[in-house]
């Protein structure tokens, strides 16, 4: 994929962390790319490399971890590449982060309006006060915060769980970077909350173009948000498309076990799919073949043999499966 269109493109990343017993290899082969006014979902399970992916791009890995391979091209400009300096200038400013929970982020010392003019000033050092204190006011009232005066001079332990990840939502926004990365932000909230939040990103999109990546381990809830989804498994992508593509024409038996699992209002209480059964893969000890082998319903010899390339399905849909090689499709 080329063009002006394409804001982020991520290909071949490789992640590992050291450990006493070994490298853990966080992410095999990580591509996935975000176009202009579009969100992209990175779906997967805990272990996935979904998260790793989006600290590696912006150079937020944990100790011990390392980017050994891969391209992140962000306006030009491989971010993977670029020193330390660099990235602080572009974290924030270009690319902003929000994180699962909210209430560990904010510190309980300073009111949501210090805290945001705060953030505001660090960015922007010649924006005075009372116009930083303006600008997140109202950068608020764009999150649906109704009284924004209020909650500017309030602690993050008086707000609820949503208000809070309202508030990091407009600390994001408030430097108006080309790109969101949301890491499972509604994990940590009820699902009326939840709803809230994902409706407001739906909204930011539309409203202000906003180029999003979200990362969760829920193919359901990015079911309504995202135009193109990215569905890792061990490291590796195993799929990746459109959102039609994925959730009407999955091709590869590990989304199609995901999507399975998503309640439905039709649903007649069907057995769960048994290929999310099985144990998951030792990053530390990756199997020759398919990562996905070890749960997978379709497994045959050339799944343990060697592990399935990336096959083009055409129109930007592609999975990575033996079957799917061989013309199949799982039928679950
Ligand atoms: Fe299953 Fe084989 Fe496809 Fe892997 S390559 S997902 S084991 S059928």
């Amino acid at each position: 994929m080329a063009g002006n269109d394409v804001l982020l493109e991520v290909k071949g990343l490789k992640v590992s962390f050291g450990t006493p017993r070994g490298a853990v290899k966080a992410v095999s082969d990580g591509s996935f790319s975000v176009r202009r006014g579009e969100v992209t979902g990175i779906v997967g399970e805990s272990g996935s490399g979904k998260s790793v992916s989006a600290y590696a791009v912006l150079g937020l890995l944990a100790p011990g971890g390392r980017v050994e391979a891969g391209t992140a091209l962000f306006g030009g400009r491989d971010l993977l590449a670029l020193g330390e300096k660099e990235l602080r200038s572009i974290r924030g400013s270009e690319i902003s982060m929000v994180f699962q929970d909210p209430m560990t982020a904010l510190d309980p010392l300073f009111t949501v309006g210090s805290f945001l003019t705060e953030v505001l000033r660090s960015h922007s050092p010649k924006t005075g006060r009372k116009e930083a204190w303006e600008k997140s006011a109202k950068m608020l009232s764009v999150m649906g915060i109704r009284d924004p005066g209020d909650v500017m001079r309030r602690y993050p332990d008086s707000l609820s769980g949503g208000m809070c990840q309202r508030v990091m939502i407009a600390a994001a926004l408030l430097c108006d970077p080309q790109l969101l990365i949301a890491d499972e932000p509604t994990t940590a909230l009820d699902v009326t909350i939840q709803e809230e939040i994902l409706s407001l990103i739906q909204r930011l999109k539309e409203e202000r173009g906003m180029s999003v990546l979200f990362i969760t381990h829920d193919l359901g809830v990015v079911a309504r948000l995202c135009d193109r989804v990215t569905v890792m498994y061990g490291g590796f992508v195993m799929e990746s498309g459109s959102a039609p593509q994925i959730y009407e024409e999955a091709a590869h038996p590990y989304t199609k076990a995901l999507l399975s699992a998503i309640p439905r209002l039709d649903d007649k209480g069907e057995e769960p799919l048994a290929a999310l059964e099985g144990e998951p893969i030792d990053p530390i000890d990756l199997p020759r073949g398919c990562v996905f082998a070890p749960r997978c319903p379709y497994c045959f010899e050339d799944c343990l043999r060697t592990r399935p390339r990336t096959l083009d399905l055409g129109g930007g849909h592609s999975a990575a499966c033996h079957l799917v090689k061989k013309g199949g499709r799982a039928d679950v």
